[in-house]
C-alpha cells in the first residue's frame, strides 16, 4: 500500500498488512457524518495481530465522499507505530 511501511512480523518474519474491520457510518450529530472501522496491523503467515484502534474520517453525505482518507488517520498511524517499534529499538 502506498507510503505504509510495515516491518515483517516479529514472531515469524512473515509479511504484515494493515486491516480495516468492521466499517460502519456513524452519525455524529445533525447532517454530520463519519465512517469508522477497526484497525489493525495483522502478520498474514502466523495472524499475530496488534491490539485495534478506532479509525474514523468524516464523510458528505450529500455528495458521499469522504473528507479524508483512512489512511491519514491518526489510528492508522498510531496502530503503525506500534507494529513497528521493537523492544531493541
Ligand atoms: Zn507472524
Amino acid at each position: 500500500m502506498e507510503g505504509i511501511d510495515l516491518k515483517s512480523c516479529p514472531f515469524c518474519g512473515g509479511e504484515a498488512e494493515l486491516r480495516f474491520e468492521d466499517p460502519k457510518l456513524c452519525a455524529d450529530g445533525f447532517r454530520q457524518y463519519s465512517l469508522r472501522a477497526n484497525v489493525c496491523v495483522k502478520c498474514k503467515n502466523c495472524h499475530f495481530k496488534t491490539e485495534t484502534y478506532i479509525g474514523f474520517v468524516d464523510l458528505n453525505i450529500e455528495k458521499m465522499e469522504l473528507a479524508g482518507s483512512f489512511l491519514e488517520s491518526r489510528a492508522v498511524k498510531q496502530v503503525i507505530n506500534r507494529w513497528n517499534r521493537r523492544a531493541n529499538e
